[in-house]
């Protein structure tokens, strides 16, 4: 290509990949790898390596876009839920499902808000965005009320009371990282049982025929690794949430699947830590659909 004919030039974008690297050695910056990094690298690690090494990102794509918007949601009715259970009363039971819907609805209007020149920029309609959220919030509130409801047939608490014995509690966006694992991840929804854990990945794309894709296994193996070392409970099963075809897949862990997981992390952190950038996926596809295609193609190697 065209650094061929410029030597100086491709001597400049060598020595640059090599001052990120040690840059990235001496920072730190991957001590830990971010779970979401594993199932990046399976997909093409010179995309991996491109957009966290050279810091070159994809132009946000509307997926990543409403993507972020759900997170943003999920996240601030997580922080609301206590405060949520605690006011439900024997006089407003029967309106459990409504106040879950409520918020979720008032939460999913004012992200929308925010993010209102983002998603004009994108050609998106803000009232088009809020329906094609809906459907999930819409069932997520259910499940979260479903389960409420569920508590309370059973125990017969409320308020305050109801949300210190309620079992298993749902929260969002839950933080979690280890330094021996060398891994850390934000997992999108957590079921805290009294005996276990179960962690939840939420996915837009299409499920496969059976099980789930191999990246989205080794994200919930990491997450259900990461949980037992930070909280030492029994977390030997996750679920991969396919939304767009209600389609709940089961993930079970065993001894080689957390090996998979920690030789895929130590192969990610290599790689992260290395000026070396890998070669094309040369899959045609991914290539076609790749918001760093240009970027790609004019690398050197
Ligand atoms: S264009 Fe293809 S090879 Fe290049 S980064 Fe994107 S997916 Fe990977």
């Amino acid at each position: 290509m065209f650094l061929f004919k410029y030597p100086k030039l491709f001597k400049f974008r060598e020595n640059n990949q090599e001052r990120m690297a040690e840059k990235n050695i001496k920072s730190g910056k991957f001590n830990k790898i971010s779970v979401t990094l594993l199932s990046s690298y399976l997909y093409c690690k010179r995309k991996m390596f491109i957009e966290q090494v050279l810091g070159i990102r994809e132009m946000p794509k509307e997926a990543t876009v409403v993507g972020n918007i759900r997170h943003s949601v999920l996240d601030l009715v997580n922080k609301q839920e206590k405060g949520l259970v605690s006011s439900i009363i024997p006089e407003n039971k029967e309106m459990i499902d409504k106040i879950y819907k409520e918020s979720y609805s008032n939460n999913l209007k004012n992200a929308i808000k925010i993010n209102k020149n983002l998603l004009y920029s994108l050609g998106l309609d803000l009232v088009e965005t809020y329906k094609k959220l809906w459907v999930f919030f819409n069932d997520e509130a259910s499940t979260r009320a479903g389960n409420i409801i569920s508590f309370i047939k059973e125990f017969n608490v409320f308020g305050t009371e109801l949300w210190e014995r309620l079992t298993p509690k749902i929260e969002s966006e839950v933080f979690v990282s280890s330094d021996r694992l060398e891994l850390k991840g934000k997992i999108d929804r957590l079921e805290k049982h009294e005996d276990r854990l179960v962690p939840v990945e939420i996915k837009t794309g299409k499920a496969p025929k059976e099980g789930v894709w191999e990246g989205h296994l080794i994200q919930v193996a990491a997450y259900m690794l990461l949980l037992e070392d930070q909280f030492k409970k029994n977390t030997n099963e996750g679920i991969v949430d396919y939304i767009n075809e209600k389609a709940k897949r089961k993930v079970k862990i065993n001894p080689f699947l957390k090996d998979e997981v920690i030789k895929l992390k130590n192969k990610v952190k290599e790689l992260l830590n290395s000026s070396q950038v890998p070669p094309m996926c040369n899959q045609e596809k991914k290539c076609e659909r790749c918001g760093i295609r240009e970027e790609c193609f004019n690398l050197d190697n």
